[in-house]
């Protein structure tokens, strides 16, 4: 799981000197095992500093944050290494994990076929588009086998038929491996599509708002649901 307690996050400000920004004000949040968070929240809110607290890449200003193994991160942007191709950046997590290279190779292989890739294996980053960069990156994420994945807008610049078919692939793979899921969102579908609970944030402050958990069980139901012709209606109800 993942426990974030009392987090706080200031920036130096750009204005004034003897300002700071803070991006995210004492937010506490547990992820539990097997449980699929979305943190939904308007752009600017803090969503992305709180994801990159969470993973260990920044240091927060105040509070803790434990996770029960290293986390896989998906990034809003910016995610792949551009030195590597498709499939050896995908491959990278196996290969640090010590897996043959015969079995690496059929992963990458599954992989890249789940996020459409598989055209593309040899390409590198900077020759191929933003979305599927952007899918290489959770391609990545996937290969790897901590219990522990952080993932921001992941789907957020590709296609609606893409996102629809990696959201229910990330539920698939969720609900085989018992994965801890911190998902962060703009889209409140796509919260409710894929969240056991929703964390709503609001900007500045960047604090929690409010938490609903998602009454229906598991995400999957709700996928069956949206094909219901009441489907809009008790989306009203929800909210
Ligand atoms: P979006 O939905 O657009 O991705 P977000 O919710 O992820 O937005 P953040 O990127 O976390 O928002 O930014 C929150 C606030 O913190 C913004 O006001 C941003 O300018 C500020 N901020 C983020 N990173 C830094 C930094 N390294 N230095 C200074 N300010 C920063
Ligand atoms: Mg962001």
């Amino acid at each position: 799981g993942i426990s974030i307690q009392g987090l706080w996050k200031a920036f130096p400000s750009a204005e004034s000197k003897d300002e700071v920004l803070v991006a995210v004000e004492d937010v506490s949040l547990e992820v539990r095992e097997n449980e699929f968070v979305c943190v939904l929240g308007p752009s600017g809110c803090g969503k992305s500093t709180l994801l990159r607290v969470a993973a260990g890449l920044e240091q927060a200003s105040l509070g803790s944050v434990t996770t029960e193994s290293r986390p896989s991160v998906v990034f809003q942007e910016h995610g792949v290494f551009p030195w590597l191709t498709v499939a050896e950046n995908v491959a990278y997590p196996l290969k640090l994990r010590g897996v043959p290279r015969a079995e690496r190779r059929e992963r990458v292989r599954e992989l890249l076929q789940l996020v459409g890739l598989t055209e593309f294996a040899s390409y590198y980053p900077a020759q191929i588009s933003g979305g599927m960069r952007q899918r290489t990156s959770v391609a990545r994420a996937l290969a790897d086998d901590g219990n522990v994945l952080l993932m921001d807008e992941p789907f957020g610049a590709l296609d609606e038929q893409t996102r629809v078919a990696l959201q229910q692939e990330l539920l698939r793979i969720w609900e085989r491996t018992s994965k801890s899921v911190l998902f962060i969102t703009h889209s409140v579908d796509e919260a409710l599509t894929l969240a056991d609970r929703v964390v709503v944030m609001s900007h500045r402050p960047g604090r929690i708002i409010a938490e609903i958990e998602i009454p229906f069980g598991r995400p999957r139901d709700i996928i069956e649901l949206r094909r219901d012709p009441r489907y809009g209606e008790i989306t009203y109800q929800l909210w």
